[in-house]
């Protein structure tokens, strides 16, 4: 009997799906929670407090029926066999069109703007309600419907430029591959992301956000002077308006910005920006690894409702049966994050940026509105960064020790 891979995979969806459901529950009750943690009496307005704690149990609302209407979709989308039936109808598209319809080059990226017609419908909504609804309740959303539909429009043209290139080369490289299919695969996509490093800051985000030059003063001066003491090869300081869009953030007094470029710069300094960038090249080799071991396997197409195995099908399929493994793997690096983010705050800590760090952390989670209260367990599996009472306690904890 051939293993029931598509019941497999619905049934750990939806066993995830309660899990976070529960870890939601959890901080949202801490959420609801009508005083400041302890640390941080005193030290953050009351005022700001309530503010943040409306603006929270807001989104934690909404999260929770976007997540309720994703996982119905989703698995319908499965349970239905609807990529089966949407791959066949976006052949029949092709060969309407009178292109050639075996040619799967051309079948998938018919398939693929479907998929993307289709994804940016569904998202409307919730994109629209949050931004124009919850963001703009609590004062932060500056964005006009025109400018958020100027961004939608560039995002989408972004994709019809960059993805069929990208998806043809994947085709023929997976259709030409062999045995050392997984190391050609790796290699493309590590070009890639080099290509897409060097391009994005010069050619894609001016598109969103208007880049300007550092002016000449103090700040400047003083950052400078931070870079070439820890030999870091700064060429370029820009700032980004991104007050165009969106109020989130930040007033910060010089020394404050210094803190949180210190902290910054400790993630270069201590490698944690190349230990981050090497986890991730692992992972991609390992996962086309184990997709070049199933791409071929009858069972695992036809337990999703597919005669064919298109390359594009292997991938995503491939991609929904190590969802536990991908659960796992970020749960871990989750953890090694937020190690990383305590490492940092102790190196801007011992350059002397102690107490300016301390403000200007305070300050970031004041004016984002960040949560003040919550769940250990909730931000143990969600959190990159640890929670605001535990980095400042771990600043003030090395301070009295240094005292003793
Ligand atoms: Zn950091």
């Amino acid at each position: 009997m051939a293993f029931p891979y598509l019941e497999a995979v619905l049934g750990f969806m939806i066993f995830m799906y309660l899990f976070e459901t529960y870890l939601d529950i959890r901080q949202h009750a801490a959420l609801k929670l009508p005083n400041l943690p302890k640390p941080l009496e005193g030290v953050i307005s009351r005022e700001k407090f309530e503010k943040a704690r409306a603006y929270s149990i807001d989104k934690s609302y909404f999260h929770f029926i976007h997540e309720a209407v994703t996982i119905l979709m989703d698995t319908a989308i499965l349970y239905f066999g609807l990529l089966p039936w949407f791959w066949k109808l976006s052949g029949n598209l092709v060969a309407y069109l009178g292109l050639d319809a075996e040619n799967e080059i051309i079948h998938t990226l018919s398939f693929l703007a479907g998929v993307m017609i289709w994804s940016q419908i569904t998202d409307l909504p919730f994109s629209l309600y949050s931004t124009f609804v919850i963001e703009a309740r609590h004062g932060f959303n500056k964005q006009t419907i025109w400018l958020f539909f100027r961004d939608m429009f560039k995002g989408i043209c972004l994709s019809i430029l960059l993805g069929p290139p990208i998806v043809s080369a994947i085709i023929f490289i997976v259709q030409k591959g062999g045995p050392y299919l997984a190391i050609y695969l790796w290699a493309f996509m590590f070009v890639l992301s080099l290509v897409m490093m060097t391009l994005y800051p010069i050619l894609i985000a001016p598109l969103f956000n208007k880049f300007t030059p550092l002016p000449d003063g103090e700040l400047r001066k003083k950052i400078e002077k931070l870079a070439a003491s820890l030999k870091f090869p700064l060429k370029k300081l820009f700032v980004v308006d991104g007050s165009t869009r969106s109020s989130h953030s930040n007033c910060k007094n010089e020394e404050e910005v210094v803190a949180v470029i210190a902290h910054e710069l400790g993630h270069w300094k201590l490698n944690h920006t190349m230990y981050s960038f090497i986890a991730i090249q692992i992972l991609t080799f390992l996962q086309f690894g184990g997709y070049t071991l199933v791409r071929n396997s009858k069972d695992l197409f036809e337990s999703f409702g597919f005669d064919s195995q298109p390359i594009l099908i292997g991938l995503i399929i491939f991609q929904h049966t190590v969802i536990p493994l991908q659960h796992l793997v970020n749960f871990g690096l989750n953890l090694v994050s937020r190690a990383f983010e305590f490492q940092a705050d102790a190196f801007a800590k011992k350059l002397g940026y102690a107490k300016a760090l301390r403000a200007g952390l305070i300050k970031l989670q004041e004016e984002n509105l960040s949560a003040m209260n919550t769940d250990p367990w909730y931000s143990a599996y969600h959190y990159s960064h640890p929670p605001l009472v535990e980095r400042l306690s771990a600043i003030e904890e090395a301070d009295s020790k240094k005292e003793n």
